[in-house]
């Protein structure tokens, strides 16, 4: 019974120790410039059985996420959109928060946003130039000296001299070295901008993470998490920036990082244009079916997104759901042991969150649940535990339904399609019955007209 995770920085499974009071955690968060995908979703997902199954292993865990609400893809936007920076990055965190509420995700403690922490920014800017870690020049920008630290690129494997190969100096940019990162950006024309000692301007990306982190959960975290792709430059960027600041090491004991979710092989990601927004998978496959999806790969390996894996995790939500609902029989209850499932589900989800294997166990449970309400037993204790081992891994095992409900459409569903038999357009007429059949809705032709049932 101890839980044991991959450490990015060691490169070695490693045991959680439970800490003397919280467990504290900080996840990066969205960029919210547009819709998030289901790539996000993974990545929210991962952190969110991971939080849950801490706490049913009985830590105290507080999560701190950010919102990244000022780049330079939120300015470039709202100016096409002819709104103002604040109000795009309100429209999409409104939309995220919706979503993972949908999506069964906890919510973080607290989400501080980039924007309204600038004067703890500033703070730790100013540290790192007096501490002789950072350097301010003519334009305005603060860049991190990178050549200053010996220990720059410990998290990512990399040397320095490999960085500055690939670093592109941009026109303009005063660095000393191509791999110093910006602190701190000088406001061009017509940005949004705030005071600081160097002029008008805003933080660089990588800096919010570490300001706030440091005042949320103080010098030393126990987990940061993220994706593979946050690695370098980012997380490598935020631990130069913290130890540099606060002298304290490790700046996180811990480093988590999930893989990609790719599409046609390649990452999915709006840069590139191949992405399916949580909304609409949300619609298509339900929360269940999504984050099943999710579990059945392990998190740091590459997920291929495809209608089929994902139609499939559908199915299985509505195996799990329907195992967990339909009441048994008045029969004596199954001999279902609910500790040996609890066993087996918690020594998969020790060995280094393997989902996967978690989930087989609730399979196999529901097929012990179907069999023996079959043969006329009583279910409810083995329903019950299944719920709760379900619920771990943020399965809610609810039935899908629209807001308004469904038996409303149905019924419109069952009259169109009887409309369409009156015009002899059988092929669409069979079409509106078939597809009802994949929803899990049987029609029956009577004399009085058309039943419809759910299937169970
Ligand atoms: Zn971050």
């Amino acid at each position: 019974m101890t839980l044991r995770l991959y450490n990015t920085m060691s490169r070695r499974v490693e045991e959680v120790k439970q800490p003397d009071d919280m467990l504290k955690m900080y996840v990066c968060g969205i960029t919210p410039y547009d819709h998030s995908h289901v790539g996000h979703a993974m990545s929210y997902i991962i952190f969110d059985v991971l939080r849950r199954f801490l706490e049913y292993r009985g830590f105290k865990v507080k999560h701190v996420q950010n919102y990244t609400d000022i780049d330079d893809r939120i300015i470039a936007r709202a100016a096409e959109r002819g709104i103002t920076y604040d109000e795009l990055a309100a429209i999409y965190i409104e939309e995220y928060e919706d979503e993972m509420r949908e999506l069964n995700v906890l919510p973080a403690d607290v989400y501080p946003r980039a924007t309204q922490e600038i004067p703890q920014i500033i703070e730790m800017v100013q540290g790192l130039i007096e501490k002789g870690r950072a350097y301010a020049v003519e334009s305005g920008d603060v860049y991190f000296d990178v050549r200053g630290d010996p220990g720059y690129g410990k998290l990512s494997g990399r040397d320095v001299d490999s960085m500055r190969a690939g670093a592109r100096v941009e026109p303009g940019e005063e660095k000393h070295d191509p791999a110093d990162f910006a602190l701190w950006k000088a406001a061009k024309p017509g940005e949004p901008s705030w005071e600081s000692p160097w002029g008008p301007g805003r933080p660089g990306w990588h800096i919010e993470c570490s300001a706030m982190s440091y005042r949320y959960l103080g010098a030393t975290l126990d987990m940061h998490g993220g994706g593979q792709d946050l690695i370098f430059p980012h997380h490598e960027n935020e631990i130069a920036q913290a130890e540099g600041f606060t002298g304290v090491k490790p700046f996180v004991r811990h480093w988590l990082h999930n893989g990609w979710l790719t599409l046609d092989e390649e990452k999915m990601s709006k840069s590139l244009g191949n992405i399916i927004t949580i909304r609409e998978a949300l619609e298509r496959y339900g929360s269940d079916g999504i984050r099943i999806f999710v579990m059945t790969a392990h998190y740091r390996a590459p997920l291929a997104y495809s209608e089929e894996a994902m139609e499939a995790g559908k199915r299985a939500a509505e195996r799990l759901q329907l195992a967990a609902s339909v009441p048994g029989g008045e029969g004596p209850a199954a001999d279902i042991p609910g500790d040996e499932y609890r066993e087996r589900f918690g020594a998969s989800m020790d060995d280094d969150l393997n989902t996967a294997g978690a989930l087989a166990s609730l399979f196999d449970l529901a097929r012990n649940i179907n069999r023996a309400r079959d043969e006329g037993r009583a279910v409810d204790e083995a329903q019950a535990t299944l719920r709760e081992l379900a619920g771990v891994l943020g399965l809610t095992l609810r039935e899908r339904e629209t807001a308004q409900g469904a038996d409303a459409f149905i019924e419109l569903l069952v009259e169109l399609r009887n409309d369409l038999r009156h015009e002899k357009q059988f092929a669409l007429s069979d079409k509106v019955r078939d597809r009802l059949l994949d929803l899990g809705i049987t029609l029956e032709d009577v004399q009085s007209g058309t039943r419809w049932r759910r299937r169970d």
